[in-house]
């Protein structure tokens, strides 16, 4: 379910409220925050007309999930564009666009048209100050910049005396703080080189992108209106996450713990990528997986969404489902040397096995798989190169 539509002009009556042209591209429930990128490879002529038309006007255009009248999505701005005649004189798209604001679609109109059009609104991300500013104690603002926790929890309890609340209920809704949890969730992600947003927006949209979680669930991140409760439920998937793991969607068989994850690229741990096909997936990048195995065929660099890299296609080593790829590096100086990116649609979080996770967390490099059970069944950094 999905649906993508196109900005076109600035509607006289109102600022905020802009003409959107709608195209389907058929992007299957794809949720895009401020800030992810979107990548397309279309070949079918209704989308390149719109793609077209985006061009030659604001080069903008809005992606949404229509679930009612009201659907929130996001508007998204092409940065990159390149066009190619094909044999038999089809042309070929390929478009690279970052999400820049969230939209409300107000109204649809001609729908069934060849490019249909929606009014939307821009929405404005509401971002609250601390809860108890305006009850706070003066003269102790000089200690309230920087980011040291301790001491602006201190500050925090001193003016919470002269409330009916303690300190902890404006904890849970002051964004600095809220922040500074989350980026403790993230440690592990940051000791890696991984570059996370400090500013509570924008944290709130890199979590909601990077999160592995459902569309229904990115959805509804992405239709709050505030960055506080934005930022609190994704505490709250965090908090539950660390205590998960990540196992096959289709037969359950243990993939990877959260602490496998990495940032293979500025966007962040998870990205969309477009095959030549003009499949979207969004792929999340791990040193370390286990349960899959691999395709027979040799690591090929064709249309490697990684440059240096060559992939090899990774499926669960339960129910044999399409999980992801492998990616060996081409060249001996390019750091990893290996990793996996498996596809967000192919897993789900399970619980963790305390005997399964002792023998993970003592798990290096090296080591081989206890789960390995049959002579097909892979595990990662296997010498099979
Ligand atoms: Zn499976």
């Amino acid at each position: 379910m999905e649906l993508e539509e196109v900005i076109e002009d600035q509607d006289e009556q109102d600022d905020e409220i802009l003409n959107v042209d709608d195209e389907s591209t058929w992007l299957k429930w794809l949720v895009l925050f401020p800030g992810g990128t979107l990548p397309i490879v279309e070949r079918n002529s209704r989308p390149i007309d719109m793609l077209r038309q985006c061009i030659a006007k604001d080069r903008t255009f809005g992606v949404a999930c229509i679930r009612n009248v009201n659907s929130i999505g996001t508007t998204a701005e092409i940065y990159e564009y390149t066009e190619e005649s094909r044999m038999q004189g089809l042309d070929e798209v390929r478009v690279k666009a970052k999400g820049r604001q969230r939209f409300k679609i107000i109204r649809m109109k001609n729908i069934t048209g060849r490019i249909p059009v929606a009014d939307v609104k821009i929405l404005p991300e509401i971002e609250l100050g601390p809860p108890n500013y305006q009850c706070r104690i003066a003269s102790l603002d000089r200690l309230r910049g920087g980011s040291n926790i301790k001491r602006l929890n201190k500050v925090s309890r001193i003016d919470s005396a002269i409330t009916p609340w303690p300190s902890w209920v404006y904890n849970l809704y002051d964004p600095k703080k809220l922040s500074s949890r989350i980026h403790n969730y993230l440690k592990f992600l940051e000791s890696k080189g991984g570059n996370i947003p400090s500013d509570p927006t924008d944290l709130s949209f890199w979590v909601a992108q990077n999160l592995v979680i459902t569309p229904k669930t990115a959805l509804s991140l992405l239709e709050i209106d505030s960055v506080i409760l934005r930022l609190q439920r994704e505490e709250k998937l965090l908090r539950k996450l660390a205590n998960n793991v990540f196992v096959c969607k289709r037969c359950g068989a243990k993939v990877a713990k959260q602490t496998d994850v990495f940032q293979m690229n500025e966007e962040g741990v998870q990205s969309a990528y477009c095959n030549p096909a003009g499949a979207i997936h969004e792929t999340i990048t791990l040193h370390k997986a286990q349960s899959l195995v691999l395709d027979n065929a040799p690591p090929s660099s064709e249309y490697s969404w990684f440059p240096g890299y060559q992939w090899t296609i990774a499926h669960c080593g339960g129910c044999r489902s399409h999980m992801g790829w492998r990616f060996t590096a081409a060249q001996r100086d390019l750091k990893p040397q290996s990793f996996w990116g498996l596809t967000r649609t192919s897993l789900v979080w399970g619980e963790r096995e305390s005997h399964y996770c002792d023998e993970w967390d003592s798990d290096d490099e090296n080591n081989e798989s206890t789960d390995q059970s049959d002579t097909e069944f892979l595990p990662p950094y296997s010498n099979i190169y």
